[in-house]
C-alpha cells in the first residue's frame, strides 16, 4: 500500500454525520464539519477549512449517503476544498458505538468483520444502524479505500471480570451478553495518553481517574494506563447523573414502574431522555450552563440537581481512587469538565481528603491542558481537552499500517 497521508474520520449518528479530515503527518486538521437533520426538510451543512471561520448552508440530504456525497463535494471543491480529488483520501476511520465482546480493538472492516458488526445492532438499536450505514456509504463512494471501525467500548475491554460482570447468574451473560461494557472509550483513551504525557509519565506507569463530563458523562478508573473499571454499563444509562439520563438507580425502581403499568419504551424514554439534570432541575433544560445559572439565581431544584450531579461524581472518584491503589491525577474532560468552572468546583472542593490541593483561582481562570491543583499537591487535578476524532484517526492509521 502507498503511504497513508490523509485520514477521514466519520461519526455517523441517527440524524447527523460529522467528519474531520486529517493530514496524519503532524496530525493537522485539514477540514471538519457536519451535516445535521439528515432526512428532514431543514437539513443543514457546516463546513470549516483548517482554522478558517466555519460556513453554514441549508442542503438536501435525504439520507446518510447523500450527506456523505455533500461532504465529498465540499472537500474537493475548487474554491473552498482541501483535496484535488477523493483519491487523496487514504483511509477512513468510523466511530462505532458497540463492539461488545467481539471487538477488543479498532478493526479493519473486511466484509466478514462488517457482518460481525451487524450482529451487534441489538446492543445499540439507535446508534448502530447509522454507524454501519456510514461504513457502507464510504465503501461505495471510496472503493478500495480501507475502512476502520473504532469502538466506543474497546478501551474498556481490559476491565477484570470483578468489575465487568453483574452479580446475576452467568447464563444471562452467556446467552444475551449482559455485562458492563462501558462507553466514551475513545475519549478515556485519548485523555489517558495525554494526561500521562502532561504529567511526564509513561502511560503504563500512570494511575488516573478520568472524568468525561458532558451531556453524557462517564468516569474511568485507569490502572497502569488501562481501564480497571468504568461507570457506564451494558448501555450508556448507568453511572453518574447526566444531562437527561438518570445514571445509577436501584434496579427495583424499574420493576416498580413496570408494576405501575409503564412499558419498556416508556421507561427507556423516562430514564434516558427526561431524567438527570433535566428531570431534577425543573427548569426545562439539562444543559449545565442553565443549571448553574438557575442555581446561582436561587432556584432550589436546580441547586439540588447540581448537588446530586457532584455527589455521584465525588462518590465514584473516591471509589476509583481506592480501586486503582491511589491515582496520580484526577482528570477532567468533556464539555462540562473542560469548560464549567462552577460545576468542577463542586467536585474539586471535596477532594482534599484524597490529597488534592485544589487551586480555586486556577480553576476559575485557566483553560486546559492545565493544573487545577497547586504545585506540590500530593494528587494532581488537571484538565485535558479530549479529541475523539484525532484518536480515531490515530487508531485508523495504526490499523492500516500494521
Ligand atoms: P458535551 O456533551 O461534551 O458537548 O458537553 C455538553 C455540556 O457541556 C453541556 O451541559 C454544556 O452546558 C456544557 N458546556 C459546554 N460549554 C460550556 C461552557 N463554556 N461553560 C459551561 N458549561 C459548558
Amino acid at each position: 500500500m502507498s503511504a497513508i497521508e490523509n485520514i477521514l474520520v466519520v461519526n455517523s449518528g441517527s440524524s447527523s454525520l460529522k467528519f474531520t479530515l486529517y493530514r496524519i503527518d503532524g496530525e493537522r486538521r485539514l477540514a471538519n464539519g457536519l451535516v445535521e437533520r439528515i432526512g428532514s426538510a431543514s437539513a443543514n451543512m457546516v463546513y470549516r477549512r483548517g482554522d478558517e471561520p466555519k460556513s453554514e448552508r441549508p442542503v438536501s440530504a435525504p439520507d446518510h449517503a447523500a450527506a456523505l456525497r455533500l461532504v465529498c463535494e465540499a472537500l474537493t471543491d475548487g474554491r473552498t476544498g482541501v483535496l484535488k480529488s477523493l483519491d487523496e483520501v487514504d483511509a477512513i476511520g468510523h466511530r462505532v458505538l458497540h463492539g461488545a465482546d467481539l471487538f477488543r480493538d479498532a478493526t479493519l472492516m473486511t466484509p466478514e468483520n462488517l457482518e460481525r458488526v451487524k450482529t451487534l445492532v441489538p446492543f445499540g438499536p439507535l446508534h448502530m444502524p447509522p454507524n454501519i450505514g456510514g461504513i457502507e456509504a464510504c465503501q461505495k463512494i471510496f472503493p478500495g479505500i480501507p475502512n476502520v471501525a473504532v469502538f466506543d467500548t474497546a478501551f474498556h475491554q481490559t476491565m477484570p471480570d470483578c468489575a465487568a460482570r453483574y452479580a446475576i447468574p452467568d447464563e444471562f451473560r452467556a446467552k444475551y451478553g449482559i455485562r458492563k461494557y462501558g462507553f466514551h472509550g475513545t475519549s478515556h483513551h485519548f485523555v489517558t495518553l495525554a494526561a500521562a504525557e502532561f504529567l511526564g509519565k509513561k502511560p503504563e506507569e500512570t494511575n488516573l481517574v478520568t472524568c468525561h463530563l458532558g451531556n453524557g458523562s462517564s468516569l474511568a478508573a485507569i490502572k497502569n494506563g488501562k481501564v480497571f473499571d468504568t461507570t457506564m454499563g451494558l448501555t450508556p444509562l448507568a453511572g453518574v447523573v447526566m444531562g437527561t439520563r438518570s445514571g445509577d438507580l436501584d434496579p427495583a425502581v424499574v420493576l416498580e414502574l413496570v408494576r405501575k403499568g409503564m412499558s419498556a419504551d416508556e421507561i427507556d424514554n423516562l430514564l434516558n431522555k427526561k431524567s438527570g439534570l433535566l428531570g431534577v432541575g425543573g427548569i426545562g433544560s439539562g444543559d449545565m450552563r442553565d443549571i448553574v445559572n438557575a442555581a446561582q439565581d436561587g432556584n432550589a431544584s436546580a441547586a439540588l440537581a447540581l448537588d446530586m450531579w457532584a455527589h455521584r461524581i465525588v462518590q465514584y472518584i473516591g471509589g476509583y481512587f481506592t480501586l486503582v491503589g491511589g491515582a496520580d491525577a484526577i482528570v477532567f474532560t468533556g464539555g462540562i469538565g473542560e469548560n464549567s468552572a462552577a460545576a468542577r468546583a463542586k467536585v474539586l472542593s471535596r477532594l482534599g481528603c484524597l490529597g488534592v490541593d485544589f487551586d480555586e483561582e486556577a480553576n476559575a481562570t485557566r483553560r486546559g491542558p492545565c493544573y487545577l491543583s497547586r504545585p506540590g499537591s500530593k494528587v494532581a487535578a488537571i484538565i485535558v481537552p479530549t479529541d475523539e476524532e484525532l484518536m480515531i484517526a490515530r487508531e485508523t492509521y495504526q490499523v492500516v499500517t500494521k
